[in-house]
């Protein structure tokens, strides 16, 4: 199973009284960033749950009558990526059980021995199920032995090896739940007197909810006509992806207290004590580097200009599935302004080099479009471990920085320089200490076992 991508954003709402459907397209709309593959809500009245998926993006995936015709009390929503059991609707989410239960999962479970073989010999059908269906199936199988719901996904939580940050309700209870390390994002606000969960606080902003709190790893909150509870579930061990400061995250969120723009923004000026070049103008890659950009240039008194015009109707590129229409797309994409880099010395920033396609079509762009040299700034250190919690960077075999030195990379992207901010550098822009992250993509360091893909970072 080498695609591994589960790079989600969920939303849910117990709202009794309010547009629980309207609010959650709303709340859908502001996680679009984290997956533009297909989309779903599950929506309960009470007496039954009414459920929608389609592909593409939110806009394009529900209209007025889906969302006027999905009128009750309790939402959940999902956008979604691509997974490790491929594209398509088939697997889109929310995921539902018996028309009683829906789950919208946003992470990865590394490992899914456990879980397969618990259901396999409670004698269920498992064969090509996802890991969120899996998780699904096995919290219903805890309701089918006569536990409430709370119970099921309490006793189901060890079974889940990996990465969750899990929205689910019934027709009546809504919950929120969250690996122990918290290893994806996942909020709660307060509108009106409706409780809501989202991936991140921009999906707060734009449905004008005030943010409450982030749910704690190992923690599960439940929300009825009883009001709000929570269990601590496993203890808790936190460690975000940083991977969420350096790409993921909206420039809006907060994650542990801080502004992702912030911290982008505090990578760029490291990145210019760290490796100050001579240069005649900074160009951010779009659209993730923008801020990192603008310090960098402030800070080294170079000007920063937009050398790239972004198509702003051809979404990112990196989501495409295959290879080649990844190249297509950064051509599609971006386009570079001769009037800006021609005859210059350009420093390129981006927020991160995986495979090393988009940094190559990039620099053959502002080449072709006349600059003189070309030194590339990445505002994270080199990718030398695949993800297994849910960010799609692929097998060790593509990550260039696993495969190639510095110096070959930069070879192979065609710089004149090329430059990582350091590990301690990015720590240092989120002002918090490393151990309150997860940096396996750059150390190797999983804090969730792996069990059976350990074998492979070794590879
Ligand atoms: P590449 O080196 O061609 O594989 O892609 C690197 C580019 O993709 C960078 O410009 C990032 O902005 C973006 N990127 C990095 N990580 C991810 C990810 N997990 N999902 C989507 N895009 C990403």
């Amino acid at each position: 199973m080498d695609e591994l991508r589960e790079k989600c954003g969920v939303f849910g709402v117990y709202g009794p009284g309010s547009n629980v459907s309207q609010v959650t397209y709303d709340g859908l709309l502001g996680l679009q960033h984290r997956g533009q593959e297909a989309s779903g809500m599950a929506v309960s009245d009470g007496e039954a749950i009414s459920h929608f998926t389609g592909e593409g993006l939110v806009l394009s995936v529900y209209n007025e009558w889906v969302i006027r015709g999905m009128r009750g009390d309790i939402a959940v929503g999902h956008n979604r990526y691509s997974t490790s059991k491929g594209g398509g609707l088939h697997h889109a989410q929310p995921v539902l059980v018996k028309g009683e239960f829906a789950l919208a999962h946003n992470g990865n479970l590394p490992s899914v021995v456990a879980l397969e073989d618990f259901l396999r010999q409670k004698g269920q059908d498992i064969i090509g199920q996802s890991d969120s269906e899996l998780m699904a199936y096995a919290i219903q199988w805890y309701k089918d032995f006569g536990m409430s719901y709370e119970q099921a996904i309490i006793n189901a939580y060890p079974l889940f090896t990996g990465a969750f940050s899990v929205v689910a309700m019934t027709k009546t209870q809504l919950f929120a739940f969250r690996d122990q390390c918290g290893i994806r994002p996942l909020v709660m606000g307060s509108l009106n007197g409706a409780t809501v969960f989202a991936s991140e606080t921009c999906a707060l902003n734009v449905i004008g909810a005030k943010f409450v709190r982030e749910i704690n790893p190992g923690e599960l909150v439940t929300v009825d006509a009883k009001g709000v509870r929570s269990f601590q579930v496993m203890p808790s061990n936190p460690k975000l992806d940083i991977f969420e400061f350096v790409y993921f995250a909206r420039p809006d969120s907060v994650m542990y207290g801080k502004v992702v723009e912030d911290v982008r923004y505090n990578c760029g000026r490291i990145l210019a004590q760290e490796c100050p070049v001579e240069a005649d103008v900074v160009v951010p890659v779009p659209l993730t580097a923008t801020h990192a950009a603008a310090a960098y240039g402030w800070t080294l008194r170079i000007p920063t200009r937009e050398g790239f015009i972004k198509n702003r109707y051809v979404h990112r590129t990196f989501i495409q599935p295959d290879q080649n229409a990844r190249r297509l797309g950064v051509k599609r994409k971006l386009v570079a302004l001769p009037h800006i880099v021609n005859d210059k010395r350009v420093v390129l920033i981006d927020d991160s080099i995986v495979r090393g396609t988009t940094s190559k079509e990039l620099v053959q762009l502002v080449r072709n479009a006349g600059a003189r040299e070309i030194h590339m700034l990445v505002c994270s250190p080199p990718i030398m471990y695949p993800d297994y919690y849910g960010i799609d960077t692929p097998n060790k075999e593509h990550l260039i920085a696993a495969n190639m030195s510095v110096e070959q990379v930069r070879n192979y992207i065609g710089t004149t320089s090329l430059h990582y901010l350091s590990l301690n550098g990015l720590m240092e822009a989120t002002g918090l200490p490393e151990g309150m992250f997860s940096t396996s993509c750059f150390t190797g360091v999983y804090p969730i076992d792996l069990h059976e893909r350990a074998e492979s970072v070794r590879a």
